[in-house]
């Protein structure tokens, strides 16, 4: 991972912004500036004239990974909280502006700010800065996510050998977690989401305890994590006999979800590309129940810039990866979301997730 090149990039930013030193609290912003994977640091950034400072702060716990880990920062083992000695140092720098995450602070952590600067600087709330950088994949990460992603993708047929009727859906989550850890996958992105029959109507159906129906949709939607970045994808299948409004449903979504991702372009609104898969899903009637955005980025965080929603005027960019994912959810009915994680490349966009959208029937 090319650490230099993406310290420098913030620090330009910073000059732009007027901002001369940034605390950074939000440990995935924390990991992608200079490596630390651990769970307690702040990091300093003083932008400098022409070379960014670094100063990345943590406690006694870390001093062995810091030092392996953390690459293009001075490591200072802290004795106060990590805050309050990023923030003396800041002081020290000197600074009159101080950036902090507006959107990673407690608010204890900025009343610790506040007393520490109130009378030497201004605190200045900063949102969305190291997440622009991270929405543009370097090659290290782009190959990264790729493995994430066919990783995931390979656990698909053990999900399905591990759905039965009267199976409950937490056996099917587990069985494909065990899964995943076997073939290497640090932890999963987010809880496995395994929603069968009735439940596959509630977009967002953790696995529960419930036995699988007989008959019905299921969605799976999960990911792993690889080297620090995650994967994210969605199928739904279909336990019996399909009737032909489910047949009708699954297929609608298909349409949204291939003209969505036929919408990924450099220089289109992300509003765009949610927008293709939309009409679609309204003119063949099912508009009321895509009741969610069409995706989002994926990367360290499963949810990153940018947002693929209704209205959004951020243009896609070589380097992004988004997740394209609509749904139809009928409450009693059932649901349906197909999702595929996307790479928006010079020329137009890549699919990487390679696993089949054809509806499986069980
Ligand atoms: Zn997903
Ligand atoms: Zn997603």
């Amino acid at each position: 991972m090319d650490y230099t090149r993406r310290q420098k990039s913030l620090a330009a930013e910073l000059r732009r912004s007027r901002l001369p030193a940034l605390i950074i609290t939000h440990l995935s912003n924390v990991r992608y500036l200079c490596g630390f994977t651990g769970s307690a640091g702040v990091l300093l950034v003083i932008a400098g004239e022409r070379k960014p400072r670094l100063t990345f702060f943590t406690d006694g716990r870390y001093t062995s990974q810091a030092a392996a880990e953390v690459r293009g920062a001075k490591v200072v083992i802290a004795s106060k909280p990590a805050l309050a000695e990023a923030c003396a140092a800041a002081q020290r720098a000197p600074v009159k502006r101080i950036g902090f995450e507006a959107d990673h602070l407690s608010y204890t952590g900025y009343r610790l700010l506040s007393s520490m600067t109130r009378t030497k600087a201004s605190l200045v709330p900063v949102a969305g800065l190291v997440e622009n950088l991270r929405s543009i994949k370097d090659a290290d990460e782009i190959e990264q996510i790729r493995a994430a992603v066919l990783l995931g993708s390979s656990l698909f047929p053990a999900v399905l050998s591990a759905i039965r009727p009267g199976v409950a859906e937490s056996v099917v989550a587990g069985e494909l977690e065990l899964q995943a850890r076997r073939a290497g996958a640090e932890g999963m992105s987010f809880d496995t989401i395994v929603a069968a029959g009735a439940r596959s109507a509630l977009p967002h159906g953790r696995a529960s305890v419930q036995p699988i129906p007989g008959n019905g949709f299921i969605i799976l939607d999960y990911g792993v994590i690889l080297a620090g970045y995650c994967s994210d994808m969605t199928r739904t299948v279909h336990l019996g006999p399909v009737s032909k409004a489910h047949r009708n449903m699954y297929q609608a979504v298909l349409e949204a979800q291939l003209a969505a991702i036929e919408a990924v372009q450099p220089g289109v609104e992300s509003g765009e590309v949610d927008r293709a898969g939309r009409e679609i899903l309204k003119k063949a009637g099912y508009g009321a129940w895509f009741t969610h955005s069409t995706g989002h980025g994926v990367g360290i965080e499963v949810h990153e810039q940018p947002r693929l929603a209704k209205g959004q005027t951020q243009k896609l960019e070589p380097g992004m990866v988004v997740t394209i994912e609509p749904g139809v959810y009928m409450p009693e009915e059932g649901g349906v979301r197909i999702e595929d994680m996307v790479l928006v490349t010079e020329s137009g966009h890549e699919v990487l997730t390679p696993t089949t959208k054809e509806l499986i029937t069980l």
